[in-house]
């Protein structure tokens, strides 16, 4: 089969991978405006479910990205200076660094890749048996035909994607008040030696800061002088391709079809999540094995295919968002929750897509006691153990260090670790390579 992919993310290069392990006669062209190594953003976390997928589906491509990545144990929410915790781990890798492995994967395994290439539409690719757009949540394939009928929702609160050169080993959330109004910031490990600086704020404080109005160089600064204790000393980094981060208002995508034709969306251009439940990326890389394996057991008929594939990733997809407005709707009125002590407030983060049945709440409580945390760490590492073992992962990235990670009761959380039902079927993994 000849097959276009536009796009040269996350999701476009392993949808290249996955179908061409699964059948190494496809032709496939992935197709990127970008140069190699320039990409927005900074890290990404994911969690355990995903490395059993990324195993299942390539072991290759997965032990590298788990030897890039970092884990980070314990979340802190911090309120008026004072810290909550929280259980819950994950993992953590640059996007440059994803993309890198994923790009030298996908020409190992026959996929040709073009960069510097901005794709205006789609007259040039007629020959084309298949057209995959992985083109982002702003696709300009998707916009050239209404019949995906796309909905487009613009979220409140600003946001900015920043890097920092201080190094968090835990997942942090401070907010800070100011005479404008709270601020805050999701700050996470991402790569060596860079942690990543997520600040988000409501509209009139942003407004009243004037930081829509500043350059960035100001912006900055300001930001810097904010979070002045958390960053000890440390600067934040905006420049991650050339340019400097811009502010930005989370926009979510949804899609009443998936495919027309031979044309079929995947990942960001399909659908978005807001990123305080850090899934997009996972999900796209799951629509990616999806549509691979759906193309592996229904090739012979394109629509057939197709429609596998949209019955597999749509309509789940209406959950993971609905979790996903909830999260982005309680951090739009979070004024309504900072008179409470850091420890309340943090609970009321951790329920903001659902109630926390009463034993969580409990859980909560006794999480604040040191000799808790530690015993909760030791059986987290345990978890982790076996979980590595299951999968195959080598050891050697099993950290058995202080920090930790949640298990079981892990499905909520102020950066809770996502569902598993949007897993590849069992089908799907048993194809693995
Ligand atoms: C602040 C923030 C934090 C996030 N944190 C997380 C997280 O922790 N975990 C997580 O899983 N996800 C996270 N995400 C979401 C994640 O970044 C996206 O969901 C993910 O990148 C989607 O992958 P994709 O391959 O579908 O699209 P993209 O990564 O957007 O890739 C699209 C590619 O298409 C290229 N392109 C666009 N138009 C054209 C064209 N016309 N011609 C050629 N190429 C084109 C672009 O240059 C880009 O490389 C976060 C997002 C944000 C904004």
């Amino acid at each position: 089969m000849k097959i276009i992919v536009i796009g040269g993310g996350p999701g476009a290069l392993y949808f290249a991978i996955s179908a061409k392990l699964r059948d190494a006669g496809h032709d496939i062209t992935v197709i990127e405006r970008d140069p190699p190594g320039a990409t927005y953003g900074w890290g990404v976390v994911y969690w355990d479910d995903l490395l059993d997928a990324l195993y299942g589906n390539d072991s290759e491509s997965a032990r590298e990205l788990r030897a890039a990545s970092v884990l980070w144990q314990q979340q802190e929410v911090r309120l008026r200076g004072k810290t909550a915790f929280y259980a819950g781990y994950g993992y953590s890798v640059g996007r440059a660094a994803l993309l890198e492995i994923l790009g030298q994967r996908a020409e190992n395994v026959g996929v040709r890749i073009r960069y510097q290439d901005n794709v205006q539409d789609l007259s040039d690719f007629r020959e084309a048996d298949l057209i995959v757009a992985a083109d982002g949540a702003s696709s300009r394939v998707r916009q050239q035909d209404e019949y995906f009928g796309t909905t487009l929702t613009t979220g409140l609160n600003p946001y900015i994607w920043l890097g920092t050169d201080k190094v968090f080993s835990k997942f942090l959330f401070d907010f800070q008040e100011t005479p404008a109004g709270w601020v805050w910031c999701h700050a996470y490990p991402s790569s060596s030696g860079i942690s990543t600086f997520i600040v988000e704020c409501q509209e009139q404080t942003w407004s009243r800061l004037g930081l829509g109005a500043m350059c960035s160089d100001d912006s900055r600064s300001a930001l810097e002088e904010i979070f002045s204790d958390v960053l000890k000393g440390h600067r934040l980094i905006s420049e991650s391709r050339g340019q400097p981060a811009r502010w930005q208002r989370f926009t979510e995508v949804r899609n009443e079809k998936w495919y027309h034709g031979n044309v079929v969306l995947l990942g960001d251009a399909a659908h978005t999540t807001h990123f305080t439940i850090g899934s997009g990326t996972r999900l796209a890389i799951l629509d990616a094995i999806a549509l691979a394996q759906s193309l592996y057991e229904r090739g012979e008929s394109l629509p057939h295919a197709l429609d596998m594939y949209e019955e597999r990733r749509r309509k789940p997809m209406y959950r993971t968002q609905a979790a996903a407005r909830s999260s982005m709707a309680w951090y739009e009125r979070v004024n309504l929750y900072t008179d409470r002590d850091s420890v309340a407030f943090a609970a009321a983060m951790a329920a903001r897509q659902g109630s926390l049945p009463p034993w969580r709440h409990q859980l909560h409580l006794l999480e604040q006691l040191a000799p808790a945390r530690v015993a909760h760490r030791w059986y987290e590492t345990g978890e982790r153990f076996y979980l590595a073992r299951r999968r195959g992962e080598a050891l050697r990235y099993t950290s058995f260090a202080p920090p930790r990670s949640p298990s079981a009761p892990a499905d909520t959380g102020p950066h809770a670790r996502p569902r598993t039902e949007e897993l590849p079927t069992a089908d799907a993994r048993s194809v693995a390579v």
